[in-house]
């Protein structure tokens, strides 16, 4: 077990009250972090005004040769970071792995981004004079992200930020703090001044609004759920600053009758059940044609009896526990409103019996059946290892039922058919589409939300561009 600190203006300072960081596994110790209040918050951002003025007057090269050196050492201690990220946040190792590489990825991408952050030199309307249109860092960032990806969050938001020439004041949540200061101490090695980013732990309540409702930051940037986009949205609207919401999902997965069924059934499952359903890009929901609907149902089960559920430190693990109690719980509340409404667990549903889930917050790989698009179960997002499977008649109903929801995150089509993924692609409300293949987003796509699932977006050269504000120059000069 760790007692660790917080970051604040370069210094690691141990602040007054602690919070316990649990293994969702074993609900053992893990570490230690301060429970800061929201004076902290408030000296993160006061230092971040100062370091920020020097970061932005490097190069850009100079600031990417730093984003570049952090990549080196997030790829030299890979396997300690994934083991950390394993115990916080119970994904299976494996997938943490493959998180620090997500992570990374962001710091050598937006590193790229040194001599690429372009203004505009336009014909002025009046003899003698300039134009300009000059990209400038906003400033101060606030970050703030959510438990399901601790450790590829923070460097989704750090390096963005870093490379416009912002300064970032970062709060982890609760429940997953060690990622990001592990990455924090990385990112002082690597040679991020003092100030340049902070990361200040505690309760959202506290640090988060304090970091929203101060007047520093001029932008937020946040990921987590809709409620608390909403709150910050509002508290935000005081100071006027820009907002970046990244919100929940109640993704759709379409199998058409035309489709490869082994690569919808494989790839309904994997899209559900990564990182124990965890994921907002998650299939929460698969509809299937009826024509195939029997078929694809016996697959799917035989799918989902398979995945192999425990240790998420032991080999050949792919469904670890959710991440806390009040998450279980939920998922809980789920599947049993479902049932008093008239749906068939066809497997799962209960928490996994035996010894090694004696603790932890553990939860079967579930299938529920027989449902109805007015059920919660179809309109709310779940978050857990639980899949609803809905039967539909043809495509036009298909994509009626997709659009049927308040949020516009992700989707999933399967079919061959050329004219229906082209409607697909004109009438899904969504933010990102997957056409015949899992979930996934590149780095240099755009991460956004459509309807309730959010504002703004991240990555690729649209999610830099809230980073930077604008300034228009006019100059006369004797002709
Ligand atoms: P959450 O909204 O409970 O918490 C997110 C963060 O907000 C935490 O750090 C929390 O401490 C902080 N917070 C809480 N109250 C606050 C307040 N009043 N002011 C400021 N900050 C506050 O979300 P969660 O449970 O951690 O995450 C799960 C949700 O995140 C799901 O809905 C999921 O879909 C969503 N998510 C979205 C994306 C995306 O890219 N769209 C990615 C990952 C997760």
């Amino acid at each position: 077990m760790t007692n660790y600190q917080m970051l604040i203006g370069g210094k690691w300072e141990s602040g007054g009250e602690n919070m316990q960081v649990l293994n969702p596994a074993n609900e053992q110790v893990l570490g230690t972090v301060p429970a800061a209040s929201a004076e902290d918050a408030q000296r993160a951002l006061e230092a971040a005004v100062v370091a920020q003025r020097g970061w932005s007057r490097l190069t850009g090269v100079e600031r990417g040769n730093v984003l570049r050196r952090w990549a080196d050492l997030v790829d030299k201690h890979k396997p300690r970071l994934a083991q950390i990220l394993s115990q916080e946040e119970g994904k299976p190792l494996a997938e943490a792995l493959g998180e620090i590489d997500f992570g990374r990825s962001w710091l050598s991408y937006y590193a790229e981004f040194d001599r690429r952050i372009e203004g505009d030199i336009i014909p002025a309307d009046k003899p003698n004079e300039q134009l300009w249109i000059l990209p400038q860092p906003v400033g101060v960032v606030a970050g703030i992200i959510p438990w399901n990806y601790p450790s590829a969050l923070t460097l989704r938001k750090a390096a963005p930020a870093l490379i416009a020439g912002n300064a970032l004041v970062l709060k982890p949540h609760e429940d997953t703090p060690l990622s990001a200061l592990e990455l924090a101490k990385l990112a002082q090695e690597a040679g991020v001044p003092d100030g340049v980013l902070s990361v200040v732990t505690g309760a959202g309540e506290i640090v988060g609004e304090a970091l929203v409702r101060s007047p520093i930051p001029r932008l937020v940037t946040f990921t987590g759920s809709v409620e608390t986009g909403k709150r910050i949205m509002r508290v935000a609207a005081d100071t006027v600053k820009v907002v970046s919401l990244e919100m929940g999902g109640k993704a759709p997965f379409i199998a058409m009758d035309d489709a490869d069924l082994e690569s919808a059934v494989k790839t309904a499952v994997f899209s559900r059940f990564l990182n124990c359903g965890q994921v907002c890009i998650c299939n929460e929901r698969t509809y299937v044609h009826k024509r195939i609907a029997d078929k694809f149902l016996s697959r799917f089960l035989e799918e989902v009896k398979q995945l192999k559920v425990g240790n998420p430190l032991a080999p050949g693990v792919q469904l670890g526990p959710k991440v806390n109690r009040q998450e279980l719980e939920k998922v809980e509340r789920f599947v049993e409103e479902a049932r008093k409404g008239g749906a068939e667990v066809a497997v799962g549903g209960k928490r996994p019996g035996g010894d090694n889930f004696k603790s932890g917050y553990w939860y079967e790989p579930t299938v529920i059946t027989n449902v109805r698009q007015d059920m919660d179960i179809m309109r709310e997002e779940v978050f857990g290892p639980v899949i609803p499977v809905m039967e539909f008649s043809d495509f036009e109903e298909a994509l009626s039922l997709a659009n049927d929801s308040r949020f516009g995150l992700a989707a999933y089509l399967f079919t061959n058919d050329m004219n229906r993924i082209l409607r697909a692609v004109r009438d899904m409300e969504c933010g990102e589409l997957y056409v015949n293949r899992g979930p996934g987003e590149s780095i240099h796509g755009f991460h956004t939300g459509w309807k309730q699932s959010g504002i703004g977006g991240d990555d690729g050269k649209y999610g830099l561009e809230h980073y930077l504000q604008r300034k228009t120059v006019y100059i006369r000069y004797q002709g």
